[in-house]
């Protein structure tokens, strides 16, 4: 990379990557490549995860985990906790699934520990954005101010799914206006309409992950100049570079390098690639740290 670009880039917060124990983190893998066709060259195991993305000039990442299945999420979400005392720029997230029992005491319980906010992948967890069961977790993100990260969207293969798309998501954010809410993947391949609801609404945000990737087009079957410039300019307060790292079939600086090719102005490049999630995470946003 120039190092023009690598200037531009750091330091950087990755909103987006995933983390499991190394035996799921390769099976999930497997299944990606049974399903998709892809081929990884990525790591699996956290601290070879932690180095890429150190190189590439993160200062901070948000690992989303998610579970597939009622009693699962406390253990998930003990495990990737834990990994902080060794990855010391990881930031947790949390999972609940609709079906556990606990959902309340699960969610506090993250939150109490240092689970900086929660995943949910509707379409996996087949559960509307604001599912009831979902409650008591919303509920909590309000209480202790932490954003909700959600797959929401219709892509890369959920366009019949009755648990995605921008209407539900209009009627979580009606219903929970105090919540900050990100969609992943710029809300494809409803983006316009997405890009409509974090213009109309302060807490809604959007992340980059794979839809504004150089290779964009062959894994998601989205092109991202069809958003232009002067909307990522417009809107570069609600969105926020992820990346699905290291779950993408390509090497890391292919999902930033179609961002850095824009004549982007200095200020929205800041905002993309780290102010914005620094105020989604509740981080301290006025000083970004020195790349290390
Ligand atoms: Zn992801």
């Amino acid at each position: 990379m120039a190092s023009k670009e690598q200037s531009a880039f750091r330091p950087a917060i990755d909103v987006h990557t995933h983390l499991f124990p190394e035996r799921l983190a390769a099976a999930i893998q497997r299944s990606l490549s049974n399903e998709a066709g892809w081929d990884f060259s990525t790591p699996t195991t956290p601290s070879e995860i932690e180095d890429v993305l150190r190189a590439a000039g993160i200062t901070t990442y948000v690992a989303l985990p998610y579970a597939h299945k009622p009693g699962v999420a406390s253990e998930m979400n003990e495990w990737l906790i834990n990994q902080t005392g060794s990855l010391n720029r990881l930031i947790p997230f949390a999972t609940v699934h609709p079906d556990d029992e606990d959902v309340a005491p699960l969610v506090r319980e993250a939150f109490e520990k240092g689970a900086r906010g929660l995943k949910i992948h509707c379409p996996v967890q087949e559960c509307r954005p604001a599912d009831s069961r979902l409650e008591p977790a919303l509920e909590l993100a309000v209480e202790y101010d932490r954003p909700i990260t959600y797959h929401g969207g219709t892509a890369p293969m959920f366009e019949d799914s009755p648990y995605v798309g921008v209407d539900l998501f209009i009627d979580l954010v009606n219903s929970y206006p105090e919540l900050k809410v990100c969609c992943a993947h710029m809300g494809a391949y409803e983006v316009e309409e997405f890009l409509d609801l974090a213009r109309d609404n302060a807490n809604v945000y959007l992340d980059t992950t794979m839809a504004m990737s150089a290779s964009a087009e062959e894994t998601m079957g989205f092109d991202p100049s069809m958003i232009a410039d002067e909307t990522l300019v417009e809107l570069s307060e609600s969105i926020m570079y992820g990346t699905d790292f290291p779950n993408i079939p390509y090497p890391y600086r292919d999902e930033r390098a179609e961002l850095l090719a824009r004549d982007l102005p200095r200020t929205a490049v800041r905002d993309i690639f780290y102010r914005t999630a620094a105020a989604y995470l509740g981080l301290d946003n006025r000083a970004a740290p020195e790349d290390s």
